[in-house]
Formats: C-alpha cells, sequence, structure tokens
C-alpha cells in the first residue's frame, strides 16, 4: 500500500477511536516535556499518577526551576531514574536563564535540554508546535515494522531511521504532524499491540506483511536479553528513641541524592558477621544485632538485595550518619530498597522489642 493512502487510513481509523490521556493534544511545550520524560521508563498508568502530581506541584516552568533538588527528589519518589528527574531541574533553569522562561521552539534547542533524545524532541515539536517531525516509539515502530516486514532489532538507530523514512514523507504534507503522530501511537498502542494484536479487526491487514506470513510476534527483531546484575546492599539500621542514622548517597550511582541508612555493599547473599559489621560500621562490639531483614528489589538493570541489621544505639555514639527523627525521615527521598523496608518497619524507631527475627 502506497505510504500516503496507508496513513490516510490510520487516520481515519483514529477519527473514530476515544482521547482520554490527559497528555494528548495537549498543546503546552512544557507538560507535553513532563509527561514524556516521565514516561520514557515508566508504565503509562503508574506514570499518569506521578504527572498529575508532578504538574500540580510545579504547574509551570520557573516552578520548576526555583524548586530545590531534595524537594524534586521527594515528588519523584518511587518513579525511579532520579536522574530524569535532576536534568528536568537542570533543564528549566536553563529555559528560565537562556529562554527568558519560554519553553524552546527549535527542534535543535528542544533537542539540547538535558535528557532529551529525538523522540521527546520530536514528541514535543510536534504536538505543541505542530512541526512536521516524528515520534518514533515502541508502538510506532511495532507497527510500522510488522507491516513491511522490517528485519532490525527492536529500539535500535537503524529502525528508527527506516521507520522516519517511511513517516515522514507523509507527515510534512499533512496538515497536522500532532494528529498524524497520536494516531501512529494509538495504533500501536490499541490495535497492533505487542502481544496478540488485533489483525482480525486491523484496517491494515489486507496488505500486511507480518500478518500475511504470520510473523507478526517476529517483528520487530528482540537481542538476547543480558541477566540482570545482582547487587548486595547491608544496612545498619541504628535506632534510638525515634531516631534513626541515615545517610544521602553522593556517588552517581542509583538513586542518587536519596536517602539510605549507613550502606556497606559486598559481592554475596551471606549475612555479615557481627565482626564484619563492627568493622565496617564501626559500633561498639558490645551491640547486639535484633533482627536481619532482607528485602529484594528488580530493576530494568539490576536486582538489588537489601540486607537490613537492626541495632539500638545511643545519640552520638554512631559517626557514620545524621541522626533523624522519624518526621524527618518521611519527608526525605528516600532509596527504593529502603522505603520496602520502612513501608513495614516504621513502628521500630519507637519499639525495637516489636520486631521479630529474620523476617
Ligand atoms: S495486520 Fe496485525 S501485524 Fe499487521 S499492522 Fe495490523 S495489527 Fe499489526
Amino acid at each position: 500500500m502506497d505510504s500516503s493512502i496507508l496513513i490516510a487510513t490510520i487516520l481515519d481509523w483514529h477519527s473514530e477511536i476515544d482521547r482520554n490521556l490527559p497528555w494528548k493534544y495537549n498543546s503546552s511545550p512544557y507538560k507535553i516535556w513532563i509527561s514524556e520524560i516521565i514516561l520514557q521508563q515508566t508504565q503509562v498508568v503508574q506514570g499518569l499518577r506521578y504527572y498529575e502530581r508532578f504538574v500540580d506541584r510545579y504547574p509551570t516552568v520557573h516552578d520548576l526551576a526555583s524548586s530545590t533538588e531534595s524537594d524534586l527528589l521527594k515528588v519523584w519518589e518511587g518513579l525511579g531514574y532520579n536522574s530524569r528527574a535532576r536534568y528536568l531541574h537542570q533543564s528549566a533553569k536553563r529555559i528560565v536563564d537562556e529562554f527568558g522562561g519560554k519553553f524552546p521552539v527549535e527542534y535543535s534547542d528542544i533537542l539540547s535540554l538535558k535528557g532529551v533524545g529525538d523522540y521527546t524532541a520530536s514528541a514535543i515539536s510536534a504536538f505543541a508546535y505542530e512541526q512536521p517531525h516524528v515520534a518514533v516509539d515502541s508502538n510506532v515502530e511495532r507497527w510500522v515494522s510488522r507491516y513491511y516486514g522490517i528485519a532490525s532489532y527492536k529500539s535500535s538507530q537503524s529502525l528508527k531511521t527506516e521507520v522516519k523514512s517511511i513517516l515522514l514523507p507523509v507527515v510534512e504534507k499533512h496538515e497536522s504532524p500532532a494528529e498524524c503522530n497520536q494516531a501512529f501511537i494509538d495504533f500501536g498502542a490499541l490495535v497492533c499491540t505487542a502481544k496478540q494484536p488485533k489483525c482480525i479487526d486491523c484496517p491494515l491487514s489486507q496488505t500486511c506483511y507480518g500478518y500475511a506470513q504470520s510473523k507478526t510476534a517476529d517483528y520487530p527483531l528482540v537481542k538476547p536479553k543480558v541477566p540482570r546484575k545482582k547487587r548486595y546492599f547491608h544496612y545498619l539500621v541504628a535506632v534510638d528513641n525515634g531516631h534513626v542514622v541515615i545517610n544521602k548517597r553522593l556517588n552517581k550511582d542509583i538513586w542518587q541524592g536519596m536517602h539510605e541508612f549507613p550502606l556497606y555493599e559486598s559481592d554475596s547473599l551471606q549475612d555479615l558477621t557481627h565482626q564484619d559489621l563492627c568493622r565496617y560500621f564501626d559500633i561498639n562490639e558490645s551491640t547486639s544485632i535484633e533482627s536481619i531483614i532482607s528485602y529484594q528489589q528488580i530493576l530494568t538493570h539490576r536486582i538489588i538485595i537489601g540486607k537490613f541489621y537492626l541495632c539500638k544505639l545511643k545519640r552520638g555514639t554512631v559517626k557514620i550518619g545524621q541522626w533523624m527523627s522519624v518526621d524527618q525521615v518521611k519527608k526525605i527521598a528516600v532509596a527504593g530498597i529502603v522505603r520496602l523496608y520502612l513501608a513495614d518497619n516504621m513502628f521500630i524507631f519507637n519499639d525495637i522489642n516489636k520486631i521479630e527475627n529474620g523476617k
């Protein structure tokens, strides 16, 4: 099928469907930017909650630029990939300083913002400014690669380039690049879905290569998965009468800028011995460990195994972090694995004796 007829067919289909996500047809470049950054590594349902909370807290780029990083990380807490939040913050400051508080209009200026790649810059250009760009996300590359039988790897640059070369000439001639882009994305999300595409009802089924060859599951090609690396985090949970010792993660690593208990990272699942704990955390040998509890968090490329060694210490005796009250801890952004522990064990700060050993 000629690509202009193909796209006309998709636009025709799209004119019939429901449009109910808050960022659809949103013409605010600021809000599109926020939504696209949130959705970079996040499922739509979870992303929607954070998007609403985020734009409610920071309705304008000025509000975002004038916030503090710790405030921002607290709003972002639980979403992961915190570098996205830091890039939003840095870029908001740049927009205020260099662009007079107005979101840039030129594609190259948008692309120059930290954390913004071709997809996000194209989405903002098309949706906010009706500029002729194609935002190739996983939905778009999936249906185009199946329809044409393009044997390139999922998310690869070569696939994105090929998809653009097919769609862009038609978008350039269309009066609404925004309408075209939304239709392309929705078509992949609702019809040519990752699992069980709705080929029977698909308006392109008569001419689709993947469907004709019964190879819809083969496109786009998928690279073999690299196994996730395991990391072992051993945390000393030192408490005293409603207070606990906390540190901030400063290194360029996961959860940078977030808070946690004093940490020792090892390369094995084995519990630290009492001797190890005294050595790594500089605690007295007479200190007894009340409990050791393990949690696991699966991230995209890592599995974090957290071991939490609870002990009671006198405030002032620990020099490896800052004592904070429970109320202070509730206000700071904490690392994901620590949040899992706190969700079950907040009560220990006031009543250490309640804890059961070996959960
Ligand atoms: S026929 Fe099936 S594989 Fe082809 S574009 Fe339609 S939904 Fe996708």
